[in-house]
């Protein structure tokens, strides 16, 4: 049988799977928690309860494996859910080293919860590769985790050089490619061995359920022991939340791309603007990210970017208030546009400035967009 083989097709057709009970187009939602036996005692359709495994995960995971170009992959209850079990399945005692700035939430997990687990971190300047191995502890560092690009100041790391510096030290290298998407980023080519998603965000597109995943480059020994915690701690997905997830991966690819383009746009447009002290987006040609985004992303430089207004935290917050169309809130990757002040939400000891406003671009029409921001930072002044 003829496969269609490009990620536009696997998408949008979800893989293409008909029910074969009665040829549905779109997958049935399976409830069932639990399975029958066969008379011989087996289970030969494959399931037999579902906190393991069920029928729509599988097929969720077959099509962002697909797309992400890897050998095994694990759909989970949420983004932290899929974070936090990429370490779990480490052995342990172990060491890994994380950027200073990464999703705030995952920093938290491994600065307060994690060293009680067996699990010490390092952080370095995740856009630095000479940090990044001056931080290996030979022999003791397991992991390198990347985030790129990394929220909410979207600095770019080279994949393929952290890839290098990881499997030299015998570690494994992960990244959280939530924001750039296996549309905009294949981290398994460039030589990652895990792809971490918050597919609440871009892979769902419609801020309307939690999801992560975790996609291993070979089913190997780590991968079986993700999977084994995931049946055992139960953080997989709920079939409702596997089926709009499904659902919302058909239009990623169209998404990502207008929203990439949109996000292009109006960090132009802001660039140089008297009441804006910088934008911070790799597509910018000027951004220090940009040069290595160039390379190891295609079609875009994502829908995110942020930023400084002058005047301080202040004329920030007054700023946000101030927007119609944009919705102060949290989260990213949605169709409408949010804005948040990324400094309240992340709290003392950030490293994120106090003047920043986090930008997530939807798919309303770019001029609305700008217009509305325009509007809002002259009421502001
Ligand atoms: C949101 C987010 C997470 C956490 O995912 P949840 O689905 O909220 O648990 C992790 N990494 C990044 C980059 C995120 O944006």
């Amino acid at each position: 049988m003829h496969k269609p083989h490009a990620p536009e097709t696997i998408v949008a057709q979800a893989g293409g799977a008909i029910d074969a009970a009665t040829g549905a187009i779109i997958p049935p939602i399976h409830l069932a928690t639990t399975y029958e036996r066969d008379p011989d005692n087996q289970y030969s359709k494959g399931f037999a309860y579902s906190r393991p495994d069920n029928p729509l995960t599988r097929q969720v995971e077959d099509v962002l494996g697909a797309l992400e170009g890897g050998a095994r992959t694990l759909i989970y209850g949420s983004g932290m859910a899929a974070a936090t079990s990429a370490f779990l399945a480490l052995e342990r005692p172990t060491h890994v080293v994380a950027p200073t700035v990464m999703y705030w939430g995952l920093k938290k997990w491994l600065v307060e919860d994690a060293p009680s687990l067996g699990i010490r971190s390092t952080f370095v300047d995740g856009t630095s590769l000479d940090a990044t191995a001056q931080a290996i502890e030979p022999g003791s560092t397991r992991m390198i985790w990347v985030e790129t690009p990394a929220n909410p100041t979207w600095g770019v790391t080279d994949i393929r050089g952290a890839a290098d510096i990881a499997h030299k030290a015998g570690a494994v290298l992960a990244v959280d490619s939530t924001v750039a998407t296996p549309v905009l980023t294949q981290p398994i080519a460039l030589g990652a061995d895990v792809v971490m998603h918050s597919a609440t965000k871009y892979l769902n597109g419609h801020s309307d359920v939690l999801a992560g995943a975790l996609v291993f480059a070979r089913a190997d020994a780590y991968a079986e022991r993700a999977a084994r915690n995931r049946g055992m701690l139960g953080a997989i997905i709920g079939p409702m939340e596997a089926s709009l997830l499904l659902r919302g991966m058909r239009t990623l690819h169209l998404r990502v791309r207008h929203q990439s383009a949109s996000a292009l746009e109006i960090a132009r447009h802001f660039a140089g603007h008297p009441r804006i002290e910088a934008v911070l987006y790799p597509g910018l040609a000027g951004d220090p990210g940009h040069a290595i985004a160039s390379r190891q992303m295609m079609g875009g430089f994502s829908g995110m970017l942020s930023v400084r207004v002058k005047g301080g935290e202040a004329a920030a917050i007054r700023t946000a208030a101030n927007l119609k169309i944009w919705k102060r809130a949290t989260s990213l990757g949605g169709v409408e546009s949010l804005v948040e002040h990324r400094a309240s939400v992340e709290g003392p000891g950030t490293p994120c400035p106090p003047d920043l406003l986090r930008l997530s671009v939807g798919l309303e029409a770019p001029a609305d967009l700008i217009a509305d921001l325009e509007q809002a930072l002259i009421a502001n002044a």
